[in-house]
């Protein structure tokens, strides 16, 4: 394909500080606005857009947390051991129907409603029963193993609020309040596609020169573990014209649009160029290592652009670092960040001040059972195997120079 007429985007391109970068990017970002009712079975991940609201209490009634005798704590032993007839039993889920009296105690198992007139639960191993009577010695605590009504979760209590990203217990307490269906936003449409001349599909026969694509892969599992749905449109070459007509009827459908590839000052860099005659291109170039070239920007009248650059790490990690924030926002979700620390590093660290850089981590432990972080090897921009070895990526701060070994670093957790 020629592209004769088409020249690399020459643009104002000033070095970004990543700060600055991210600030506009969520500055662009707003949520999406349609909800959807989706049942607890697929809620997982989900974003809530409305508060729940606890419509009872739970547990919903005082019940037994051992098994073991119910009885009054006035007819506990102060001393010495005391003895009480045993008047029945009660199961989980069968109500005695009857009070306990004076001087009476039933049988009761885990989480069988405590009767009335029964306020404590002695441990069946703390007690010996024979011929109708039930032998109980000192020490015991009045109220001792009963779950409370309401103790966990109370009625009117706000649960969980609006913006909160469905974890497996989040789906257990709705589940708990009697609750089958989640109001959710909808999730984010992202269309995704790699660029360039030399890659292929995997699976197809490589002409000379060319390379398996690699980024669709590694971007899939990102949003795929992010809860986003793909619209995957494949290998583009590199020609300035299908990049056009791709962009446009991207832009119609989703709710951002990912390439990689394609975003340098190459001869058969396009992207950056076809974004601003078609939306407008907010920075293409930030002072980050890997990912120099990140282009972000608008398309048409609703998508958000990103164009992530070609080399398989840095294509990830600026994934990780603006775009899954960025997603986060327009899933209208609180912003989360992966969790961070500081611990040695083990190695010594290349750096100069003036960008900020994104090492491949593995954490560990020393010798002394202390926290630690060791870098993954070679550390180049192609070499995604230390991408799929790390833990952790170490962020070297902007205005960092080189690292000693066992200088303190921050690191941060790689999401999935
Ligand atoms: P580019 O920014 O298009 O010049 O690409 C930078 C480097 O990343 C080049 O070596 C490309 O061959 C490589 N690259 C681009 N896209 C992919 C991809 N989808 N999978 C693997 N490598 C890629
Ligand atoms: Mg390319």
């Amino acid at each position: 394909m020629s592209n004769e007429n088409e020249t690399p985007y020459t643009g104002a391109g000033k070095l970004l500080h990543q700060a600055e970068a991210l600030e506009r990017i969520l500055d662009t970002c707003d949520p999406i606005r349609e909800a959807e009712q989706v049942p607890l079975e697929t809620a997982l991940g989900r974003v809530l857009y409305e508060d729940i609201v606890a419509p009872m209490n739970v547990p919903p009634a005082d019940n037994s947390a051992m098994d073991g005798y119910a009885l009054r704590a006035a007819d506990l032993p102060p001393s010495g051991s005391g003895s009480l007839r045993l008047k029945g039993r009660v199961l989980a889920g069968h109500p005695l129907g009857s009070t306990v009296a004076p001087g009476e105690c039933v049988s009761i198992m885990t989480g069988a409603p405590v009767p009335d007139g029964a306020d404590t639960v002695v441990m069946r191993e703390q007690a010996q029963a024979a011929a109708g009577l039930v032998q109980i010695g000192p020490g015991h605590e009045p109220g001792e193993n009963i779950r409370r009504r309401g103790e966990d979760l109370r009625a009117g209590d706000t649960v969980l609020p609006r913006g909160r990203r469905l974890r497996p217990a989040d789906l257990g307490l709705i589940a708990s309040l009697g609750i089958p269906l989640a109001r959710v936003f909808r999730r984010p449409r992202v269309a995704l596609f790699s660029t360039g001349d030399e890659v292929c599909n995997p699976g197809d026969s490589p002409r000379g020169g060319q390379i398996f694509d690699s980024n669709r892969y590694s971007l899939r599992g990102l949003l795929g573990d992010f809860g986003a749905e793909v619209l995957d449109l494949g290998i583009l070459p590199d020609d300035a014209e299908c990049l056009r007509s791709v962009l446009r009827e991207a832009a119609l459908s989703a709710d951002v649009v990912l390439s990689s590839g394609g975003v340098s000052v190459g001869e058969a860099d396009y992207v950056t160029g076809v974004l601003s005659e078609l939306g407008t291109v907010s920075f293409w170039r930030i002072a980050i290592k890997p990912g120099r070239p990140l282009a972000f920007g608008t398309l048409g009248s609703r998508s958000l652009f990103f164009g992530l650059p070609g080399n398989p790490v840095a294509a990830m990690v600026t994934f990780i670092r603006f775009v899954r924030p960025a997603l986060q926002r327009i899933s209208g979700q609180a912003p989360e960040e992966p969790p961070s620390f500081e611990v040695p590093c083990r190695d010594a660290l290349k750096k100069s001040p003036g960008r900020t850089e994104f090492q491949r981590g593995i954490l560990r432990r020393d010798d002394t059972g202390r926290l630690c972080v060791e870098v993954t090897g070679r550390q180049g921009s192609g070499i995604l195997h230390s991408m799929s070895q790390a833990t952790c990526l170490i962020v070297l701060e902007h205005d960092r120079g080189p690292v000693a070994a066992g200088e303190t670093v921050t690191v941060q957790l790689l999401p999935g």
